[in-house]
């Protein structure tokens, strides 16, 4: 067994703290990964907090994952020790059903995705994500990272990155087309970057007047502060896409007349309560829909993607003693635009 020290939450009402766990030893197919750095996603927090029902503890956090390649199963292809690797949101998955044949694992259809954290693998025992000092999983399921990314700044593209690249591919953004991103948090930021490369009109909408030059900075043709009275009104029926980004109940139908005929509001955005949509907001032959993070193979592409561009994520440093405080800054809006945990602050 691979002993790893990290820090996990034992309740929905609890603090994180230390704790010492087992990874199973890497059998033929697996690498065993000696973790870097870890991204703060505010997924980790909602599952933590058990805001989505669904959390089982302990509960190790962390999708957002890069670090080096410490041991190699006998039957390995993709790794040798000492290379860079990293791991997103999935460890797993069924591997033969229709979407994971198409590469979409995240949308397995017997829901054997096994997630990197806060699931059960075929084994039965609980995964354990990157806020440890190492991981084990299936070569299949990691990617190779670009050696001209700066590594810690690439962490965040793991989940921040492919969540918002893989909804803007699919519903083909690109030149001529009016883009909309709602919420300039840790996924905002990426799809507006990505937006932006695409070579789409992105507009950034956010609630933070203290975001609007960063927003520009970032590559916002336009950005819309939406605590101003009236600011849906001007752009009316005028975008072909928008993703909402946003953590928190927020209101839908705003958004929803802002769209063309056939324009399609995406949430990757996952509230702890539902929204409401009114028929009227979609009777104007308007979509609603979601996108769940992207397989491996598109993740891939994004890292080449970003290589290519030298995109990584804005990030803020931070170290294991201050989880709490970085926490509760994600929760208030207030990170620019991602927090990245360095390992080397772990006690061990
Ligand atoms: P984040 O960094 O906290 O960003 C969320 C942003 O939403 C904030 O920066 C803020 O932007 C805006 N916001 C927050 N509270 C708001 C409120 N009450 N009303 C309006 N806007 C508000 O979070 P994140 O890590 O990017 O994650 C965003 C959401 O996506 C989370 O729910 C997360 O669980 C989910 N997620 C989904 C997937 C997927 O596969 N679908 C993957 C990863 C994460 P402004 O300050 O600009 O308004
Ligand atoms: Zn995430
Ligand atoms: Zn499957």
């Amino acid at each position: 067994m691979v002993s790893t020290n990290g820090f996990a939450a034992h309740s929905s009402t609890t603090p994180l703290v230390p704790f010492a766990y087992e990874h199973r030893d890497p059998g033929a197919k697996d690498i065993l990964i000696d973790i870097q750095f870890c991204g703060i996603c505010h997924s980790d927090i909602h599952q933590a907090r058990n805001e989505w029902g669904n959390s089982l503890y302990p509960m190790v956090p962390g999708h957002e994952i890069v670090g080096t390649v410490r041991a190699v199963g006998s039957e390995v292809k993709k790794f040798k020790v000492g290379d860079l690797a990293a791991v997103g949101c999935m460890v797993d998955s069924c591997r033969t059903c229709p979407s994971c044949s198409a590469g979409e694992e995240q949308y397995c259809e017997r829901q054997a995705t096994v997630f990197t954290y806060n699931s059960k693998g075929k084994d039965g025992k609980l995964t354990w994500g990157g806020y440890g000092e190492h991981i084990v999983l299936d070569e299949d399921f990691a990617l190779s990272v670009p050696k001209n990314l700066d590594l810690a700044a690439a962490a965040p593209l793991l989940c921040a990155g492919i969540t918002t690249y893989s909804p803007l591919k699919h519903w083909k953004v690109g030149p001529g087309k009016k883009v909309g991103i709602i919420g300039l948090g840790g996924l905002g930021h990426m799809g507006l970057k990505f937006s932006h490369a695409f070579g789409a009109h992105t507009v950034q909408f956010t609630t933070s007047a203290s975001k609007i030059e960063d927003a520009k900075k970032l590559g916002a043709d336009e950005v819309i502060l939406t605590t101003k009275e009236g600011w849906a009104t001007k752009h009316a029926g005028s975008f072909d896409f928008i993703l909402d980004c946003v953590s928190a109940e927020h209101d839908l139908s705003p958004y929803l007349s802002l769209l063309k005929r056939d324009g399609t509001l995406c949430a990757v955005g996952a509230p702890e309560k539902p929204a409401s949509i009114h028929a009227f907001s979609v009777l104007g032959r308007r979509n609603y829909t979601g996108s769940m993070i992207g397989g491996i193979a598109e993740t891939q592409g994004m890292l080449d993607f970003c290589s290519k561009h030298n995109i990584v994520s804005d990030i803020e440093m931070t170290s294991f003693d201050k989880i709490e405080e970085a926490w509760e800054c994600v929760v208030k809006g207030d990170v620019k635009y991602r927090f990245v945990l360095d390992l080397k602050t772990l006690k061990r």
